[in-house]
């Protein structure tokens, strides 16, 4: 695939077309793959709802010079010479990263948003401590606790679940857990739960066990930022979080709290706790994405991003769908597809979808009567879509082409149609650059 091609069919920026062409040159078998990929991201429908388009600053720091530099330690206290950039590049991401959240002090160094969890884990739990957590089931994240996880298999692991009838979190339910099972910690904070989360009363609960509370917004962080979600300080005693879901930064991970002694411990429990040298290239994009989040574009790009879930969750609904929890206060929704057939999986409509270029991933629903590999859920998000320029006008056009490939079983000429309809809805709305 030529690089002119690229650039002129996808809109691909030209730094991106040159890498192609460049790698081409010597690695043919990467750089036409990455081709590939470039296309696809360009001409499909991304509704995974944990994954997002950065910005061309974001994605050009990551690929940068800052990956060559050994700088073990923390700004001003290095195990390495040549530090004097990266310290103060560290510290500005340090210091936007506070004030994005509105605390007092930011460990910006965690590879990912698991590596987060370990290092706060780490700092507030001792092996064997009981911590109590939303199961991956009903919403949780693997590394709140899954038996094959770091989470499982180090801690004490205590459940708390959803209510079965409403499917949101039941205060009073959790608080009764926490009396029968004093846990060191409690975590809030999901990967597929639609609902606003109430911090405060999550510390009421914590403060009357005597547990430190956690908050893994992963998911809403950029939300969080933004303003249109509640923030969990000052109730949440440790916050982690990714950066490349609605934050829209590179892929990486941040620490967050108010408690200098804390924050000395989390600082100890990421280096040399849990990991070695801290990737700069990505702490420099992370410094460059809380940068664009502290724009004012930010609050209307995250206000529409929730916007268009809640357009998306009511054309779904007016098509017989059923939304866990009958909605969506944040950018996902977990969507219940008996109600619309009764023999529809997520699997299939995972498969089906994905042939007609929408990008989805199944995902159980409370009370699953599929196995986790099958499931009879999907969860949608919008952050990707509205980061192309979607609005609400679109969601409804997205959500008709969702249901016709899922009412079709796979039927190749209905797929055809649509995989047509949605490569010209995508070129409407090129990826951002
Ligand atoms: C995505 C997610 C994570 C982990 O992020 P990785 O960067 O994939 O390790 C942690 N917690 C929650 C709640 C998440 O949704």
């Amino acid at each position: 695939m030529s690089h002119t091609l690229l650039q002129q069919d996808l809109n691909m920026h030209a730094a991106d077309a040159a890498l192609v062409e460049l790698l081409a040159k010597n690695d043919s078998d990467v750089a036409e793959l990455m081709a590939q990929e470039a296309v696809r991201q360009a001409t499909t429908l991304e509704l995974i709802a944990s994954e997002n388009h950065v910005s061309a600053p974001v994605m050009r720091a990551m690929g940068s010079w800052l990956t060559n530099k050994y700088a073990e330690g923390y700004p001003g206290k290095r195990y390495y010479g040549g530090c004097e950039f990266h310290d103060q590049i560290e510290d500005i991401a340090r210091e936007r990263a506070k004030q994005l959240f509105n605390c007092g002090y930011a460990n910006v160094q965690p590879h990912s948003g698991a590596n987060a969890n370990v290092a706060a884990f780490m700092a507030m739990c001792a092996p064997g401590d009981t911590i109590l957590s939303l199961p991956i089931k009903s919403g949780g994240h693997l590394s709140h606790g899954l038996k094959p996880n770091f989470s499982g298999t180090f801690y004490n692991i205590v459940d708390y679940d959803l209510d079965p009838e409403s499917e949101c979190l039941d205060y009073e339910a959790i608080a009764e857990k926490a009396r029968q099972c004093q846990p060191k910690m409690i975590i809030c904070g999901y990967s597929a739960y639609s609902r606003v989360i109430d911090f405060a009363r999550f510390r009421e609960i914590a403060d009357e066990v005597g547990a430190v509370l956690m908050a893994d917004i992963a998911h809403i962080a950029g939300l969080v930022a933004a303003g249109v979600h509640p923030s969990p300080f000052p109730h949440a005693h440790i916050v982690t979080t990714t950066t490349h879901k609605t934050l829209r930064g590179p892929r990486g991970g941040l620490v967050l709290c108010d408690d200098q002694d804390i924050a000395t411990k989390v600082d100890r429990k990421v280096f040399p706790g849990s990991q070695g040298g801290p990737l700069m290239h990505i702490i420099a994009a992370k410094a460059i994405a809380f940068k664009e989040a502290l724009d004012p574009s930010f609050k209307i790009y995250s206000q529409q991003v929730i916007d268009n879930a809640q357009a998306l969750a009511a054309s779904l609904v007016a098509r017989g769908y059923r939304l866990c929890s009958g909605g969506t206060d944040n950018h996902l929704m977990l969507v219940d597809l008996q109600p619309r057939s009764a023999s529809l999986t997520g699997a299939d409509a995972e498969l089906w979808l994905e042939n007609a270029g929408i990008i989805v991933n199944k995902n159980g629903i409370p009370n699953d009567p599929r196995p986790p590999m099958v499931t009879s859920g999907l969860r949608l998000g919008t952050p990707a879509l509205t980061s192309r320029g979607m609005g609400t006008k679109e969601m409804e056009t997205v959500a008709d082409l969702l249901d016709r490939v899922m009412l079709a079983s796979g039927d190749a000429e209905l797929t055809e149609k649509v995989r047509g309809e949605v490569a010209t809805l995508c070129a409407a709305f090129p990826l951002p650059h």
